[in-house]
């Protein structure tokens, strides 16, 4: 039977179950119904002897004959009473409904399977309402030891369709489609892991002979799922890197020599130098490069892009960075323009607050070729905003910006410039296979060398007075603070009374002129919030008070206090992004995480990571655990996570297995046309034509 037919095709669904199925679960052809797995089992495989029965265990199966059958009355009513016997012991069990259907169709000293629910009562145990069935037809049936379970819904349950008659379909439909399911893997890939083939897994998926070989169904049906996403992946990348050409860098030349040698104030660390290289490959090869940088906040993420810079320069390109914010726009010009200095680069910047005359200066100069560097915002995606020879865009901070942005600077010159993105948001190694599996990745993993770790402590609200008398102290020794506030959509107005409340108190506690206090919130004209902001980043103010508008980039190396309110409402990689704003200068920081006593355990969970470690990939780790995949940034639009069996982040090896398949499979064989191939492009070919795998950047 053709597994494209519909479930009609199914002996036992009549079109109105068809329809049924369709609405509530979306199965439309048999081959949704038997790719529609059961998402727990009951695990029949193991038999009680009545002695070893104990009050706890819940369900549980005896083989025993029945030997006498009586009619209890009772209150109302009456109830059947069957005394059921094995080598042993005795107990019994007990029917309140159908009571004479059942008493006739029992039969008295033939060996029956009875499965149950186990009551104990007295000293002695009984199964009321149990399954029974006679060994002799037991022994016949496909489901009759571990049963599936499948997900359902009320109407289903409503309109009769049981979990019974699901397996009873299932049942039917593996009996008629089994020698007709195709094997979707290699052959070499069975042998090489040992793998299950495909029907004996769908058969054991839904009606596993043991545990053992559930497993390795399930285990099959896993690495199956997640090779073929990444068959996706890495294919889609390939044919970027084959088929999209790019401008090639070819020489490193005079103005990054010189720069390397002369005017860099550090020595880079073996990250960004690894970072460096991979970068330098990519612009080499001709094809266009389209790569993610993932580096902590902190771990020198703009030099890297400013070296990346200078190797589109000295090939007789221009280059352009582009952030989230105007304030990190102006922190990259100030950065770019002190280091390059004398070099004799034009740099310049470009943001929605430039003046008209000063902007058109600036489009002239990029026209002509004359402007090398172009720092800015959106403002730079702008039409008018014409490129002689744009040849690399790199965007900071990755998650503000949309495709639509994206693709906007690949119309800026002839062939598309090289893409670097950089973001400080880790996201775990696996859950990047699968959300940017096919962007190149690369990974600074290290931070620069003499970085003291920010010191981090949890309190409780009733300790602010000391926390206060600690920023006295800092603030005595020339230090800056922030103190943030939680801004949550939900409840904006309670946020920003929040927040005005803390800021009254912070006032009185600190008054001026002794000290001047910064406070910038979302409600503020972006002016306003700028002058706040500069003032601060001036060092005219000591303190700070936010909500989470700072959280993107500033650095203010003179801050060293970081004061989270309410830190319990915050996100794991939200107050690992905020405690990044301090620990950027020399001294000593702290980041201080205040909450109140009421504590739920993720919160808890949350506090104590923040407190244990400041490795952003294994507070990473952690969110991805507590959160689950699908709420973690960046992924939410990802199509890759909508998984039948697999979960990537429970299953992260077989996902590596398979990730390292998928690449090996098409480097020696791109279009998948050796013989042994034949299954995977098969189903490759069906696979593409029904789902659409698109990332989020591209
Ligand atoms: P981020 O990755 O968060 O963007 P930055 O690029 O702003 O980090 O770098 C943070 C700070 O570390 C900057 O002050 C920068 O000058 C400094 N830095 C970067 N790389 C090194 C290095 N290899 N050695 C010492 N300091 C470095
Ligand atoms: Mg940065």
């Amino acid at each position: 039977m053709n597994l494209e037919y519909p479930v009609t095709y199914i002996a036992g669904i009549s079109v109105q179950r068809a329809a049924l199925l369709y609405t509530e679960l979306g199965i439309k052809t048999c081959n949704d119904l038997l790719n529609f797995f059961p998402f727990r089992y009951i695990d029949k495989t193991a038999f009680y002897a009545i002695k070893d029965l104990q009050p706890s265990s819940s369900e549980v199966q005896i083989v025993g004959k029945i030997t006498h059958v009586k009619s209890v009355a009772q209150k109302r009513g009456s109830r059947l009473v069957a005394t059921f016997q094995d080598a042993t012991g005795s107990m019994e069990l007990v029917w309140f409904k159908g009571q004479k259907w059942i008493k006739d169709s029992l039969k008295i000293n033939e060996p029956y399977v009875v499965y149950g629910k186990l009551n104990h009562y007295n000293g002695s145990f009984s199964i009321p309402h149990p399954e029974i069935e006679l060994v002799t037809n037991y022994k016949k049936k496909l489901q009759s030891k571990m049963q599936p379970v499948y997900p359902s819904t009320e109407k289903l349950n409503n309109s009769g369709v049981s979990n019974k008659l699901m397996r009873n379909y299932i049942q039917n439909l593996l009996q008629q489609c089994y020698d007709g399911i195709q094997e979707t893997l290699s052959q070499e890939i069975i042998t090489d892991f040992n793998l299950m083939n495909k029907r004996e897994a769908l058969l054991n998926v839904h009606f596993p002979k043991n545990q053992e070989k559930l497993a390795r169904a399930q285990n099959r049906l896993k690495f199956e799922e997640l090779f073929f996403i990444q068959l996706q992946l890495v294919r889609k990348k390939l044919i970027h890197k084959s088929k999209i050409k790019g401008f090639s860098f070819e020489t490193v030349g005079d103005v990054f020599n010189q720069f390397y040698s002369e005017k860099l104030p550090f020595d880079l660390t073996n990250a960004q130098k690894r970072v460096l290289k991979e970068i330098r490959k990519d612009v080499a090869s001709g094809a266009h490069m389209n790569r993610l940088l993932q580096g902590d906040v902190g771990s020198g993420k703009t030099i890297v892009a400013i070296l990346a810079m200078l190797l589109a320069i000295d090939n007789g390109f221009q280059a352009t960075i582009m952030a989230p914010t105007e304030i990190l726009a102006n922190q990259h010009f100030t950065a770019v323009s002190e280091l390059l200095g004398d070099l004799n680069i034009q740099v310049a910047i470009l943001t929605g607050s430039v003046r008209a005359k000063r902007r058109r200066e600036i489009h002239e100069q990029l026209e002509n070729g004359t402007l090398h560097i172009l720092v800015g915002t959106h403002a730079l995606l702008e039409d008018k905003v014409q490129f002689n020879n744009l040849g690399i865009a790199i965007i900071d901070e990755q998650h503000r910006f949309g495709v639509k942005q994206r693709a906007k600077l690949w119309s800026k010159n002839t062939l598309p410039p090289h893409i670097l993105v950089m973001t400080a948001t880790p996201i775990p190694r696996t859950l990047a296979m699968s959300v940017y599996g096919d962007l190149d990745i690369s990974v600074i993993d290290e931070l620069p060398p003499g970085r003291k770790e920010v010191k981090t402590v949890h309190r409780y609200d009733s300790n602010r007075l000391s926390v206060f008398k600690f920023m006295k102290d800092e603030i005595a020794k020339g230090r800056q603070v922030y103190i943030v506030y939680p801004l949550i959509e939900e409840s904006e107005a309670m946020d920003y009374k929040d927040l005005m409340d803390g800021y009254e108190s912070v006032s009185r506690e600190f008054p001026s002129p002794k000290y001047q206090i910064s406070i910038v919130h979302g409600k503020m004209k972006p002016a306003d919030k700028d002058y706040e902001m500069q003032r601060f980043v001036k060092g005219e103010t000591q303190i700070m008070v936010a909500t989470t508008v700072i959280e993107v980039g500033v650095n203010v190396p003179n801050a060293s206090v970081m004061i989270i309110e309410s830190s319990e409402r915050f996100g794991l990689s939200q107050l690992h992004q905020l405690r990044g704003r301090v620990g950027r200068g020399a001294d000593q920081s702290y980041c201080i995480l205040l909450s109140s006593f009421k504590l739920s355990s993720e919160a808890k969970t949350r506090l104590e990571t923040m407190v244990e470690t400041t490795d952003g990939f294994k507070i990473a780790e952690v969110d991805l655990k507590l959160r689950g995949p699908g709420n973690i940034m960046g992924t939410q639009q990802s199509g890759v996570l909508n998984l039948k069996i697999a979960d990537v982040v429970k299953d992260s090896k077989i996902l590596v297995a398979a990730r390292n398949t998928a690449i090996t499979v098409l480097q020696e064989d791109a279009n998948l046309e050796k013989a042994v191939n034949l299954p995977i492009k098969n189903t490759f070919a069906k696979i593409t034509r029904s789902s659409k795998i698109w990332s989020n950047i591209s």
